[in-house]
């Protein structure tokens, strides 16, 4: 199934709590750690094992061991706080980090950072971000995930926007996305609504960005792209 909104309750229950406006910091990145575990849990439910031979203390058994290398691919920057807890679930992953950055005007990633060796070293590739808003940085890696030669590509994230996911699904309809929630859409700025506000900042406290920024205050160019991926979403050939 391309898109997997998790049905579990602690999932549920977790993400209402990362949601609020007074999580602080620290909880909130307690509860996103947890919040990638139950999603990782999801995510590689389908991967492959192959029997292994192991003897237990009361006999031999043919017990199962997985099969694929997996890589895990943060996307800077908020997607750094679900690494810990996947590499909790699988010790043996590998972090390949690749440096994308959203265009606050245009929402386009642009490439600023990619140590990725010539070759593929894994079979399957977790590409972690916990907002999919416009879906423009989760395509853009995933293009670049594909020409290094990752056979199986997977998306995780806590929070999808519709029109993120409408990206991702044309891109790369071979992707399979897992998050906690399919939320309503994207605000003129790119936020995810009602999401939970700007996930990096509410991880790493840094709430001091001038509202002069770009991407911080009403901007008719990202609101025109947020207007074209919701024109896509109701009309899918545009
Ligand atoms: N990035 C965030 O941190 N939050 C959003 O709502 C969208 C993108």
């Amino acid at each position: 199934m391309p898109l997997n909104v998790s049905q579990h309750p602690l999932v549920a229950h977790k993400l209402s709590i990362l949601r609020d406006k007074r999580t602080e910091p620290k909880e909130f990145r307690a509860l996103v750690r947890e919040l990638t575990w139950l999603l990782g849990y999801e995510a590689m439910a389908d991967l492959a094992t192959r029997p292994e031979r192991i003897e237990t203390p009361l006999g031999p058994i043919t017990a199962a061991s997985l099969e694929p290398k997996v890589g895990l691919i943060p996307i800077l920057r908020a997607g750094l706080g679900m690494v810990g807890a996947m590499l909790e679930l699988l010790p043996t992953a590998e972090v390949w980090h690749l440096g994308l950055y959203r265009d606050e005007r245009t929402l386009k990633p642009v490439e600023y950072y990619n140590k990725l060796p010539d070759a593929a070293t894994v079979q399957v590739c977790l590409v972690l971000d916990t907002m999919l808003a416009t879906g423009g940085s989760a395509a853009a890696t995933i293009d670049i995930l594909k020409k290094w030669g990752a056979a199986r590509i997977k998306q995780v994230s806590i929070i999808a926007a519709p029109e993120g996911v409408a990206t991702l699904q044309r891109a790369h309809p071979d992707v399979d996305i897992y998050v906690a929630a399919l939320d309503k859409g994207l605000n003129e700025r790119g936020y995810i609504v009602p999401g939970l506000g700007d996930a990096g900042d509410r991880q790493f406290g840094t709430f001091a960005g001038p509202s002069s920024e770009p991407g911080h205050g009403p901007d008719d160019e990202t609101a025109e792209v947020v207007r074209r991926l919701q024109r896509r979403l109701d009309d899918p050939a545009e």
